[in-house]
């Protein structure tokens, strides 16, 4: 969980524009855009602007303001895909499972009787 903020990890690119995405949402705080190798068709990722590791180290403010836009986003999902259930989540550190260490969101749509990953 510890260790340093390395500017130049993937979402960071994709924040400034080094990268491109596929892109759903932005706003002062967040940028959404679709994940490269879905769980499910329609997951989204959930990048806050703020330059921070993972969850734990955010600011109070960022926190709120990003899981309030996982939350419009998520509802926004819902109303295109109509799946059955929304996966919410988000890994802090290695082996919980994060790959790309700057903080994000997963918003996974789920259908009856379909498996993650098809
Ligand atoms: P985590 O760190 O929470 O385990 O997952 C990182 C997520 O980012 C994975 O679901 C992976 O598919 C996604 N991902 C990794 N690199 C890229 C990328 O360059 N572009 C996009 N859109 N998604 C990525």
């Amino acid at each position: 969980l510890d260790g340093q903020y390395d500017p130049d990890n993937i979402f960071a690119k994709i924040l400034r524009g080094e990268l491109p995405c596929v892109k759903v949402y932005e706003d002062a705080h967040v940028l959404a855009f679709m994940d490269i190798f879905p769980q499910a068709p329609g997951h989204v990722l959930v990048v806050p602007r703020e330059a921070a590791r993972n969850a734990l180290e955010m600011t109070d403010g960022a926190l709120q303001a990003a899981i309030l836009r996982v939350k419009r986003i998520a509802n926004a999902v819902k109303s295109a895909l109509r799946p059955d259930g929304i996966i919410l989540t988000q890994f802090n550190g290695a082996p919980a499972g994060q790959t790309v260490f700057h903080v994000h969101f997963h918003i996974i749509p789920r259908q009856d009787g379909v498996a993650l990953g098809a």
